[in-house]
């Protein structure tokens, strides 16, 4: 019998949004304030899914310890207060978009997460209470999907 199970963490960065390719008016168009030159932050929130065998013996998934060490060594513990365009080598020619934050966490947990007995189902990251993305574990490198909550209307009485 197989069940998903999903743990959550957090870490905080910082960010800047811009092509090193592109001037600042054209990253100013894509990226709007993200793109301002010296960056800024997000509380990141982050969820991750993996799917295996029910242990019968233990009744778990995974030992719950034993996945949560994992998420703090390889995710918590190198991305928490860094700023990820200069401090992550993978985001020296990306930008650190959701998207491209989202696809890094899953590449790097697969390994880990195989060495536990386990798949990486889905990633979902959370960079503020209005956008969130959600990577597949077993989808292409490129694919990602992204999340906009409109921000509700400011109601006046
Ligand atoms: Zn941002």
């Amino acid at each position: 019998m197989q069940a998903s199970l999903t743990v959550s963490t957090h870490f905080s960065a910082a960010h800047r949004l811009a092509r090193p390719d592109l001037d600042y008016d054209t990253n100013c168009g894509i990226y709007g304030k993200c793109a301002r030159p010296h960056g800024h932050g997000h509380d990141y929130h982050l969820d991750v899914t993996v799917r295996g065998e029910i242990d019968p013996r233990t009744g778990m998934v995974v030992e719950l310890g034993a996945l949560h060490g994992v998420l703090q060594e390889v995710i918590v513990e190198p991305l928490d207060h860094r700023f990820l365009n200069k401090d992550i080598p993978y985001f020296a020619d990306r930008v650190p978009t959701a998207e491209n934050i989202a696809i890094y966490i899953r590449d790097i947990l697969r390994e880990p997460l195989r060495q536990l007995g386990v798949t990486l189902d889905k990633v979902k990251l959370y960079e503020s209470p209005n956008n969130s993305c959600e990577v597949l574990g077993t989808t292409s490198i490129d694919s990602a999907t992204s999340t906009t909550t409109a921000k509700p209307k400011l109601v006046l009485a």
